[in-house]
């Protein structure tokens, strides 16, 4: 295998769609599109080339058939074993289904394939878990965990979308299941249906690359933080409670705070009413599950700035964000120097699960 990256000039200033359509489609060795943005003052596209070097010869040789002006950035052919082949090839369908992303210069083939390739473990197929697990099924996550343990009720449809009315009384990681099926055959959605707990949640996370946490009760959070912790897997948080909501990045294996840097403890079991008890706008979840969402692509990709020592604050009524210094709690019961908690089971926290 060889790996050739080129410029290519098209004929118009601008890419026209229908030939990034077509580099997919007739194309295959053109693997990755580096940066899908003509540059403004050349016109050049950054292409790779990825494949056999003779199918990278034909494929040149059809660009310019086409009119299309194909010169050589980097002439070396990079040799590739065997076992590591260029495997960024996409079906025409991906080409097409993707192709806004494939277009996006900080994401190109190579962006999406990193999308492909993450697993990501969404706890909770409920207000929050509905609209990031269908905006990260619909961006072509590879592998979608899913884990609740609860059927879908009348009462979660108002903002719980991964569910539909003919599905009330269904296991909702099954219902969930069907529609991400329904929406992209591509993701591969693991179900679990039982309740994250202490006893299963060190199994699970180390299969993901990444956890989102859409649960809604402290006692879940907590664990999901501490676990996170132990397993060094980076957590989205999120959290809503009736018109406000919060966001958070945590990644304390990369130097960052924790949760547990912020809110050391988790409040006593029955003082803070649930969504049940409390209320919550059906559309908050949807806004704090989509900013989940867009937090878990950006560190997919490593792109911007990310919520790893910020909390973002949301006010629905005011329709205000805000967003907050998170620093690192020197004597955070967990992952300072001399944590208190050194074991999952030293978490402590009592509220139901
Ligand atoms: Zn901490």
């Amino acid at each position: 295998m060889a790996k050739l990256r080129f410029h290519i000039r098209f004929p118009e200033e601008k890419i026209p769609e229908p030939i990034i359509y077509q580099i997919g489609h007739e194309y295959q060795v053109i693997t990755s599109i580096r940066r899908a943005d003509v540059r403004e003052t050349t016109g050049w596209l950054d292409v790779e080339f990825c494949g056999e070097t003779e199918e990278i010869e034909r494929s040149i040789e059809g660009l310019r058939e086409k009119g299309v002006s194909v010169d050589p950035i980097e002439l070396n052919v990079v040799e590739h074993e065997q076992t590591h082949p260029c495997t960024m090839e996409f079906s025409e369908e991906q080409i097409q289904r993707y192709s806004r992303h494939i277009i996006l210069p900080d994401v190109g083939g190579k962006g999406q394939k990193k999308i492909q390739q993450a697993k990501v473990l969404v706890i909770g197929a409920g207000g929050l878990g509905s609209p990031a697990a269908l905006y990260l099924g619909a961006a072509g996550v590879g592998t979608l965990g899913l884990i609740d343990g609860d059927v879908v009720d009348l009462s979660n449809l108002q903002r719980q979308v991964l569910h539909t009315t003919p599905n009330v009384g269904v296991p909702k990681v099954e219902s969930g299941q069907q529609l991400l099926a329904a929406l992209n055959p591509d993701v591969h959605v693991q179900t679990y249906q039982e309740h994250i707990s202490e006893s299963n949640i060190l199994d699970i996370i180390p299969e993901y690359d990444l956890i989102l946490d859409g649960s809604d009760n402290f006692g879940t959070r907590f664990l999901v933080n501490d676990a996170c912790f132990f397993a060094k897997r980076t957590l989205i948080s999120g959290s809503i409670f009736r018109f406000e909501g919060q966001l958070a990045t945590i990644k304390p294996h990369e130097g960052f705070p924790c949760y547990r840097c912020l809110y050391p403890e988790p409040p006593p079991a029955g003082l803070v009413p649930n969504c049940q008890e409390a209320g919550v706008l059906g559309v908050l979840a949807g806004t704090i599950g989509v900013l989940q969402a867009n937090e878990a692509i950006k560190e997919i990709l490593g792109l911007g700035e990310s919520l790893a020592q910020h909390l973002l604050l949301y006010d629905a009524l005011e329709m205000k964000f805000r967003r907050v210094g998170r620093p690192k709690d020197p004597r955070c019961p967990l992952c300072s120097a001399q944590p208190t908690i050194t074991t999952l089971e030293e978490h402590h926290v009592s509220c139901s699960l």
